[in-house]
């Protein structure tokens, strides 16, 4: 089934969706997004996404292409015009086209391009992944200084997840200075002695919604937790492992560089946080 998607103001076939190619986000990666989950039709986390897309969009002096209320009611539309159950909605927004390549920002009569689509994942809430545990290798962080705004420049991500795929394992966890700063595409954990550790925010990290979430439960389960940066070490000799994101929402970290985390099987507590961050999401999803 062709999906619906959304182009600045259209809902359109994705065949007949289109952006120039005199378009920042194409020339320049001058765009940010953000990525919502669906779970049973419904939108998990949608506030903590849009407060996201604000700050990216306000670090880069990026216009906002509508209000909260206008995205909320794409997001609705395209859940019902593509008869979305389980999966992902992604939303871009770039600087848009000011119909040449010049470094320097066009002026504000350039509107921003706002595009959003659909990822269909049926049963995305038992993927295998959560039971089995992912493996990862560390590899060095060659991103950018401003790590905190959710940017479409992913190229080091790719390569990163292409790095793993060699290696046999399923993503990398980057490390700076010789501490992990996070995953390509989530925020890293290790759990030592009951104690949760996951690295502190700033500039170095995407500040994840699912972080966010997941941190303000454990602490509501009694959970102790460290906001610290961490060593690969360290994470090897850990209790166990996880990450968060939205679409991946908390799961087991079971191998580093080929060394087994505990007993190389999902943790206890990386079990009992998916299930209460799906149980907690699921209740104020909308
Ligand atoms: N860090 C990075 C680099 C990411 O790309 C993502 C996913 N977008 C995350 C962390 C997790 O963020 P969230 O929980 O908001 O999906």
């Amino acid at each position: 089934m062709s999906r619906i998607v959304y182009v600045n103001g259209q809902y359109l076939p994705e065949a007949e969706a289109t952006v120039s190619i005199f378009d920042r986000g194409f020339l320049m990666a001058d765009a940010v997004y953000e990525v919502t989950s669906v779970l049973d039709g419904k939108l998990l986390d949608f506030a903590g996404h849009q407060a996201r897309l604000a700050r990216s969009l306000n670090e880069l002096e990026m216009q906002r292409p509508c209000s909260d209320d206008e995205l909320l009611a794409i997001h609705r539309e395209l859940v019902t015009r593509n008869d979305l159950t389980d999966g992902m909605i992604y939303l871009q927004v770039t600087r848009g086209n000011p119909g040449d390549r010049d470094f320097a920002f066009p002026d504000a009569s350039v509107k921003p391009t706002l595009v959003l689509f659909t990822q269909s994942k049926p049963g995305m809430a038992d993927a295998p992944a959560a039971k089995t545990g992912i493996k990862v290798i560390s590899i060095d962080d060659l991103r950018w200084g401003r790590r905190d705004i959710k940017t479409v420049q992913l190229l080091y991500p790719s390569l990163g997840k292409m790095m793993a795929k060699k290696a046999g394992a399923d993503d990398a966890w980057l490390v700076e200075d010789g501490h992990v700063t996070e995953g390509t595409s989530n925020n890293a954990y290790i759990v030592k002695g009951g104690r949760i550790i996951t690295r502190n925010l700033s500039h170095d990290i995407l500040h994840g919604i699912t972080r966010a979430a997941v941190l303000r439960f454990a602490a509501e389960a009694q959970m102790e937790v460290e906001e610290r940066p961490f060593t690969i070490a360290e994470a090897k000799a850990a209790d166990e492992a996880f990450y968060t994101s939205a679409s991946g929402f908390v799961t087991p970290v079971v191998e580093i560089d080929g060394a087994a985390i505990g007993t190389g099987k999902p943790g206890a507590v990386a079990k009992r946080l998916r299930e209460i961050y799906l149980d907690e999401s699921r209740k104020t999803a909308i």
